[in-house]
């Protein structure tokens, strides 16, 4: 899908420039891929229910290719959340956003 064209580099350097480096911590192999799309976690809503479709985080997964260990990090504490886009497809009905506080277009 051409809305994700050069997203695992993308990731990759947001990642590094913070710092992450080494091996997997359950294996201690260093095989990490990053998935090729983003990862959507469902959360809570307020009144305790989750609902589908309903609220969601987006992630990206690091995956390690020995173990399959997974580690999810926030696109939007990342700063890879596009602002249009987060409007359109990351708000529950009742219209809250989810995305970690930051701009607003
Ligand atoms: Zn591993």
């Amino acid at each position: 899908m051409a809305i994700f064209d050069n997203y695992a580099p993308v990731v990759i350097q947001a990642l590094q420039t913070r710092g992450l480096s080494g091996d997997c911590p359950m294996c201690k192999k260093n095989q990490w891929v990053v998935h090729e799309v983003p990862v959507s976690v469902p959360v809570y809503e307020i009144s305790g229910q989750v609902k589908f479709p309903g609220t969601s985080m987006p992630m990206a997964a690091m995956i390690c290719r020995n173990c399959g260990f997974s580690s999810f990090h926030s696109l939007g504490a990342l700063g890879l959340i596009n602002q249009n886009q987060a409007a359109q497809g990351q708000q529950s009905p009742q219209g809250t956003d989810v995305a970690p506080a930051g701009e607003k277009a």
